[in-house]
C-alpha cells in the first residue's frame, strides 16, 4: 500500500535517521517508516501534482520549472556533459533559492531580487521530477541553479544527506558541488560539513570571474562584504582541510575581465591553491550591456592561463536558447522592483 501523502511530504525533507527517528517518537513503527521513506526515494513514490515546465534545446538540454504551490517557481537544468574518459553523463543543475540578493551583473536571477528560500524538499523535489518524471539517470549535481547554496546552507547540507544515502538516490558525495560566488562563511561552514567522514569527497565550486578586486567589486556587489584576500584564505583552508581541488569559475565577458593581462593576474591570485579553472563564455541575459565573447578570444585566455600552468577546462556553452545556460535563470516575470542590498554591506 503506498504510503499516506502527508508522509510522503515528510519522507522528501528528512534523512531516513530522521524519518525514523520521528515515526519512533509518534509511537509508529521505525521499520515501516524506513519502508516508506526507501520506497520515496529510490522508487520515486510521491504526489506529482507539481506544474512542471520542461524545454528541451538541440543540445539535449533540458530546462524544467516546478510550480511550488504559492505562485513562485523553482527552477532546474538537466546538462549533457562528457566526462574525461569520452562517456556522457547527465548533470543536475539545482537550485537552492527563488531569486538571489546578491546582484551579479551578468546573471539573470539577479533582475528577480530574493524571494525566498527553497526548503529541503522543494530542493529534493528537483531530483525527483529529473529522476522519476522526466526519466533522466543523473550522475552529478551541483548547486548553481536559481541563488547563492550558502545563503539557505542548512537546507543545501540536509538535501545532501538526503542525495547521497545509499538507500535512496545514492548518488556519490564525489559527483555533488556546491557553488558559490564566494560567501566566505558558508565556505567555512561547508568545510567543515565536508570534513566529516561521510562527505569528504563532496565539491566546491568558487565563482571568481575577475581578476582583482576593483573589476570583482564592479562585477560582484559580494566582493566588498567578504574581500579577495578573506576568500582567498578560505579556500586555501579547504584545502589544507583535505578537500578535494577546487573548481574556480570565470565568466568571460569581453570588455570587461578579458584583457589581455588578465590571465597574468588571475594565474598570479590562484597561485598555490589547489583549483582547475573554468572558463565559460559569458551567455548574455535578458537586455545584457556586453555580447558573448568571440571564439577568438576565450581561446587566447584559456591558451594564456594554461601557459602559467594553470589547469584549465573550457566549458562549452549549452542551453542558450531555452534561457537555461549559466547565469541565465530566473523567470522574467516576477521581477522585484527595489533596489538590491548585499547582506553584509
Ligand atoms: S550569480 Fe549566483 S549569487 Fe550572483 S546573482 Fe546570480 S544566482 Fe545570485
Amino acid at each position: 500500500m503506498p504510503p499516506p501523502s502527508g508522509q510522503i511530504d515528510a519522507a522528501l525533507a528528512s534523512t531516513r535517521a530522521d524519518f525514523r527517528l520521528r515515526a519512533r517518537s509518534a509511537g509508529e513503527s521505525a521499520d515501516q517508516a524506513d519502508a516508506h521513506w526507501i520506497d520515496v526515494h529510490r522508487h520515486g513514490r510521491k504526489r506529482s501534482e507539481r506544474d512542471i515546465n520542461q524545454r528541451t534545446n538541440e543540445n539535449g538540454t533540458i530546462k524544467f520549472t516546478l510550480g511550488l504551490g504559492d505562485g513562485h517557481e523553482s527552477e532546474s537544468v538537466i546538462l549533457p556533459m562528457t566526462g574525461r574518459t569520452g562517456r556522457e553523463r547527465l548533470t543536475l543543475c539545482l537550485s537552492s533559492q527563488v531569486g538571489c540578493a546578491l546582484g551579479c551583473g551578468f546573471c539573470e536571477t539577479a533582475a528577480m531580487g530574493f524571494i525566498r528560500n527553497l526548503t529541503v524538499a522543494e530542493i529534493i523535489d528537483q531530483w525527483h521530477v529529473a529522476r522519476f518524471r522526466l526519466d533522466a539517470a543523473i550522475s552529478n549535481i551541483v548547486f548553481m541553479g536559481m541563488g547563492e547554496p550558502m545563503e539557505n546552507l542548512d537546507a543545501v547540507l540536509e538535501a545532501i544527506r538526503i542525495l547521497t544515502d545509499r538507500s535512496g538516490p545514492g548518488i556519490a558525495p564525489s559527483r555533488i558541488a556546491v557553488s558559490t560566488v564566494g560567501r566566505i562563511a558558508g565556505i567555512r561552514k561547508y568545510t567543515d560539513f565536508m570534513t566529516h567522514p561521510d562527505f569528504r569527497r563532496v565539491r566546491l565550486a568558487v565563482s571568481i570571474n575577475a581578476p582583482n578586486p576593483d573589476i570583482r567589486r564592479e562585477l560582484m556587489p559580494v566582493t566588498k562584504a567578504d574581500p579577495m584576500p578573506d576568500l582567498h584564505a578560505a579556500m586555501s583552508d579547504w584545502i589544507k582541510a583535505g578537500g578535494k581541488p577546487i573548481l574556480v569559475e570565470y565568466v568571460l565577458i569581453p570588455g570587461v575581465n578579458d584583457d589581455e593581462d588578465h590571465p597574468r593576474q588571475l594565474a598570479q591570485w590562484l597561485d598555490k591553491l589547489d583549483c582547475r579553472v573554468n572558463v565559460i563564455p559569458y551567455n548574455p541575459r535578458r537586455n545584457s550591456p556586453w555580447p558573448a565573447p568571440d571564439e577568438c578570444t576565450v581561446t587566447s585566455f584559456v591558451d594564456s592561463l594554461r601557459d602559467r600552468g594553470c589547469r584549465v577546462h573550457r566549458r562549452k556553452t549549452l542551453g542558450r536558447n531555452v534561457m537555461a545556460a549559466c547565469g541565465q535563470l530566473g523567470n522574467q516575470h516576477i521581477r522585484r522592483k527595489t533596489p538590491l542590498r548585499v547582506p553584509g554591506d
